[in-house]
């Protein structure tokens, strides 16, 4: 998911803002979208299901147009926990001892369910199946303590990986999990601060990258003030898919570029795996930064062998297996740069195989003499529990498969995966690789969560 909010000390058209500022933030989820705004006594909430712009129309912008509005938050989002039911659309809101609170959440936490039980046996009731309502509900029993220390309390409580942004009528506050998992950064502007998802939407909204919010730190913004509480020691193992695959490109995430670690992963693939070819192509757009890399490892040329449509979307966000083979046959074709080539094809990884085997088999049609797979990632053999549906175990192909047999599947001449080290070294900081490696740095949900929630 993607997150966004600004607090402004003086009136703005904090909607419209949002509205282009969640543009920047499509990439991180295409299911729902969602605006809170507030004025300090009214608080207008607009969310659907649909990307930004088929949620955000003129008129359902109108709506949201508050001309003293000084302060919002924003959503967009990618199903994980909670199944895309228009209900679980955020911001999600209640009315609690606090006053009316908005929450934009981007993870997941992996002891929802044993709060939740808890909750409801307490005689708590739920609008909806997302797992982020239950931080809500932690928060409207802390009405005894001002809203960022009940925000503290709620987070020693809640494990997992998460960013959020949470408003009331005036206060504006942003935390971050200690594992500091999802990417959640802070820009400060002529009118006040903003915070989001990654860097590029802070740009949109006019503010100047300040810095990131730290692991296990609490940021909110008081009387124009930024405001920091450290609740949990830092223990910083963000997200290596965020670099891998889910960030924009332009994105510096933890003092780290997204491209630049996207073209050392490259590097580092041709180190751990020459191929004996003619020319390197990337898998548009995600594979082009390890592409980059890997041609000026090998010195071999970066040809534009497959075009994308640029109006078909994400693929893998479609939730039936027909509509994803029918969006990739939409979404890509080969171009006459690999015909009579012996190909490097680069991508960032490979999670059901389906694409990767339909785009070999589009490469020889189109004359390749042979494809050389190179993933820039290590094989996903376990399901991530923090915010990126990388599929059902039994649907991961690198989870039953050997090697060998994903390269039969695929249909390439040659297959290999850069390695954990790699990814790691390309990186240069500590990251979560669980996802590869099995090892959960922020807890593991309890048996059949998933499920019980949806
Ligand atoms: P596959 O060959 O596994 O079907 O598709 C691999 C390509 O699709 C990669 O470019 C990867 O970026 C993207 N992809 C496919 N499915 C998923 C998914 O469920 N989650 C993520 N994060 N990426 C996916
Ligand atoms: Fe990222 Fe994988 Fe860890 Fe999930 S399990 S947070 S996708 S590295
Ligand atoms: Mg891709």
């Amino acid at each position: 998911c993607g997150v966004l909010g600004l607090w402004a000390e003086t009136p703005l058209d904090v909607a419209g803002m949002l509205h282009l500022g969640l543009l920047a933030l499509q990439h991180r989820g295409q299911e729902a979208a969602g605006i809170a705004v507030s004025d300090g006594k009214t608080f207008l909430v607009e969310k659907d299901l649909g990307l930004v712009n088929q949620v955000f129309t003129e008129e359902r912008l109108a709506r949201l147009r508050l001309p003293e509005a000084r302060l919002g938050i924003a959503h967009t989002r990618y199903s994980t926990t909670g199944s895309n039911l228009r209900m679980n659309a955020q911001p999600l809101t209640a009315r609690t001892v606090h006053g009316v609170l908005a929450i934009a959440h981007n993870g997941n936490f992996v002891n929802a369910k044993p709060l939740r039980d808890r909750l409801l046996l307490e005689g708590a009731t739920f609008q909806s199946t997302s797992d982020t309502e239950v931080m809500l509900l932690l928060l409207a029993r802390l009405g005894h303590l001002p809203l960022e220390e009940a925000a503290a309390e709620a987070m020693k409580a809640l494990e997992g990986g998460y960013s959020i942004l949470l408003m009331d009528r005036r206060t504006l506050l942003a935390l971050r999990d200690p594992h500091g998992v999802r990417p959640l950064v802070i820009g400060q502007a002529p009118w006040g601060y903003a915070f989001a998802s990654e860097p590029p939407a802070l740009e949109i909204l006019g503010a100047r990258y300040l810095r990131d919010v730290r692991p296990g730190e609490v940021v909110w913004v008081e009387a124009g003030e930024l405001k920091s509480l450290q609740v949990l020691p830092p223990s910083p193992t963000p997200c290596a898919f965020e670099w891998i695959y889910f960030a924009r490109p332009d994105s510096l995430l933890d003092g780290i570029e997204a491209y630049q670690a996207r073209v050392r992963m490259g590097e580092e693939l041709f180190r751990e795996a020459p191929a004996e070819a003619d020319i390197v192509v990337p898998v548009p757009d995600s594979g082009i930064g390890a592409a980059v890399g890997y041609a000026r490892a090998s010195g071999l040329p970066l040809e534009y062998g497959l075009y994308k449509n640029p109006y078909a979307g994400r693929t893998f966000i479609q939730p039936t297996q027909e509509l994803r083979d029918l969006k990739t046959r939409l979404k890509l074709s080969p171009t006459s740069a690999v015909r009579g080539k012996r190909v490097v094809l680069i991508d960032d990884s490979i999670v059901r195989g389906t694409t990767s085997r339909r785009i070999v088999g589009m490469l020889k049609e189109a004359g390749a003499k042979e494809v050389h797979f190179r993933v820039s990632s290590p094989p996903i053999r376990f399901p991530c529990y923090y915010g990126i549906d990388t599929a059902a175990r039994k649907e991961l192909i690198a989870a039953e498969k050997s090697l060998e047999e994903i390269r039969a599947y695929i249909g390439a001449d040659s297959l290999a995966f850069l390695s954990e080290e790699g990814v790691r070294r390309a990186i240069g900081g500590p990251v979560c690789l669980a996802c590869f490696n099995g090892r959960y740095p922020a807890g593991v949900p309890q048996e059949g969560e998933k499920l019980i929630l949806e």
